[in-house]
């Protein structure tokens, strides 16, 4: 996301006459996609996001479990240094901290485990299992997350990259000219200077959600991050949270979340999803009623506000769709099966 704010991308990145034509014209949906199982997805359509269903796909052709699939999966966009979304080499919080965000559902044991501002571990989904497997409680944070991991013998690292370093000392140098940040006055620098900030950031935000149905018709997902670029720190996002970043039913499907976390949580997006699969709606469809929802609820506050989500799903019998908010990034999955690899194009509201 070149040149633009976050923040001015989800408040100002629409025009009045545009998200009026949102709200009331939600774009019909695409037909139902996939229907095979085995099947991995992810948001992640990049080489990293490719290797990750390709290597979560070797574990469910030969019969494993969904819940391993997603942890490998996660795990290699966890590692990506050049991912500035997720794990190592995560955009850090406003003290230059990197804090991530990670949960796990298994349906097959009706069993989850996240981590919320986890400091220090590359590959936060990781730890999440091990909560989901080794506790009897669901959600760690903070200090007690680190520590839990190091307790299994996770290497505490520094998860900055030269790559995020550079970016974040770019943001507090520029974030306010009252400050005492960057050059004297009489060096600073001129406004064009400012203003190609970000460029060579690819993703300036971005969480992955890998989600899977292994062959027996077990479903599992997660959903990793190092949330939102500068977050105020201690900021915990949708990403840990059971129902908002993630919502896995082994009767029905799995949905997960990336984009703007605040309307994630307050909407529980996931677990709408999964509930509108129950209610006979399919992936594709789920994913824009949760969008609709969103708006619906912010039309009646500000009708000129865009939130920015988008929803990734799968059900028990493999089919697949996602959904997102109009933006810059096209609305796309990796999806791993019996037919290969493949990206497949979801829809965007009103786009
Ligand atoms: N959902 C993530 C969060 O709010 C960020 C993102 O996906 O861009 O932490």
């Amino acid at each position: 996301m070149n040149n633009i704010s976050r923040r001015r991308f989800f408040r100002g990145g629409l025009g009045l006459g545009a998200a009026a034509f949102l709200f009331g014209n939600a774009k019909a949906s695409v037909p139902a996609a996939g229907g095979s199982i085995p099947v991995i997805v992810t948001d992640h359509t990049n080489e990293t996001g490719k290797n990750a269903v390709r290597e979560g796909y070797e574990i469910l052709a030969k019969g494993g479990l969904a819940v391993d699939a997603v942890e490998k999966g996660t795990n290699i966009i966890e590692v990506d240094p050049d991912d500035t979304s997720v794990g190592y080499g995560g955009l850090p919080n406003a003290d230059g901290i990197v804090q991530l965000d990670a949960s796990i559902m298994d349906g097959k044991t009706y069993n989850a485990g996240s981590v919320g501002c986890l400091e220090g571990i590359k590959t936060p989904a990781s730890i999440a299992r091990l909560v989901m497997e080794k506790t009897d409680h669901v959600m760690l944070v903070g200090a007690g997350a680190l520590r839990f991991a190091k307790s299994y013998g996770y290497k505490e690292e520094d998860l900055m990259t030269e790559k995020s370093r550079r970016f974040y000392l770019r943001w507090r140098e520029n974030l306010n000219k009252d400050d005492d940040w960057g050059p004297p006055d009489h060096l600073r620098k001129t406004n064009e200077e400012v203003a190609g900030l970000y460029d060579g950031l690819e993703h300036y935000t971005g969480t992955t959600n890998v989600l899977a149905v292994d062959s027996n018709g077990d479903i599992a997902g997660i959903t990793s991050t190092s949330g939102l670029a500068w977050k105020i720190p201690g900021r915990v996002g949708d990403s840990p949270i059971i129902g908002a970043g993630l919502y896995v039913d082994n009767e029905v499907g799995a949905a997960g979340a990336t984009g703007r976390g605040e309307d994630v949580i307050k909407s529980c997006a996931s677990y709408f999803i999964v509930m509108q699969m129950r209610a006979g709606r399919s992936p594709q469809q789920a994913c824009e009623d949760a969008l609709q929802m969103i708006l619906d609820k912010y039309k009646k506050v500000n009708a000129d506000f865009v939130p920015g989500e988008k929803f990734i799903a799968l059900n028990k019998k493999g089919e697949y769709g996602c959904s997102s908010m109009p933006g810059p990034r096209k609305t796309q999955m990796a999806v791993m099966s019996e037919k290969g690899l493949m990206v497949h194009e979801g829809t965007s509201i009103g786009g």
